[in-house]
């Protein structure tokens, strides 16, 4: 069975609101590595002014150590950046691609919708982070459905399934990731939600930073009832985590460090 490790790579820190994080997720199997986003990456932490512009930095809250980028977190736990051979990328914004030029070598998974946006440079996109031309594989619209949603399987080839799954809305291409575990799946639901409490209640202040960073905020938030009714009836088979929430990360985990 592919083996799941948690791994933050980035901090943004905004102010009045919670510390958020990176939550990377790095598949092993056998001798080969997948990465489920990139988080920040080492030349973001080298250039960042100059790759990223002081207005997104500032906008974000983006903080940078070299400890945090996924290079040096796969280190840190005695493997090697070099056997990543595949990127699974939930969507294109720039706290979930920079690390991508780290890993030239690696095939990069996506949507075919996303793929489509970032090719397009649309603007919420940093071209930079795209620029060593990246091998794509995308994937478009596929029959196979997963607990009532479509799924697009993902040719990593591990002994775990891995899906692409449509959770639109964030950006036009926005999918999460399920990777199955024994007879449960983890969902990695990407920025479907930015913090766990959007799965319970609209009210909550992130609600509205979601609304505003939504591409199509009909489809946000059509994907976020999909994400409470499978907690509802799927808690026994599903797992599920978010990007950004600091509470999602494992309890061991160390804490995020600060400026
Ligand atoms: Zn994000």
């Amino acid at each position: 069975m592919t083996t799941i490790h948690h791994l933050n790579c980035g901090t943004l820190l905004v102010p009045s609101y919670p510390t958020v994080v990176c939550h990377c997720l790095l598949l092993q199997d056998g001798d080969q590595l997948a990465l489920i986003d990139t988080g920040i990456g080492l030349k973001d932490v080298r250039n960042l002014v100059e790759r990223l512009g002081q207005s997104l930095i500032d906008q974000a809250g983006f903080q940078f150590h070299e400890s945090d980028t996924a290079v040096r977190r796969i280190e840190a736990d005695g493997l090697s950046p070099r056997d990543v051979r595949h990127v699974v990328l939930t969507h294109g914004d720039p706290d979930h691609a920079g690390g991508l030029a780290d890993f030239p070598r690696a095939i990069v998974h996506t949507s075919r919708e996303e793929h489509a946006q970032i090719d397009g440079s649309q603007g919420r996109y940093v071209p930079t982070q795209f620029s060593h031309r990246p091998s794509w594989k995308a994937y478009g619209r596929s029959t196979r459905r997963w607990f009532g949603l479509e799924a697009r399987p993902v040719d990593v080839g591990f002994t775990s399934e891995v899906l692409l799954i449509p959770l639109f809305g964030h950006t036009l291409g926005h999918c999460g990731v399920a990777i199955q575990q024994e007879n449960r799946w983890l969902l990695h639901v990407g920025d479907a939600y930015y913090l766990r409490a959007e799965l319970t209640t609209d009210d909550h202040p992130v609600s509205v930073i979601a609304a505003q960073r939504a591409d199509d905020d009909a489809q946000r938030r059509a994907s976020l009832e999909h994400l409470r009714r499978l907690v509802r009836d799927h808690r026994d088979e599903v797992n599920m985590i978010g990007y950004h929430d600091l509470s999602e990360l494992p309890s061991q985990y160390p804490l995020p460090l600060r400026r």
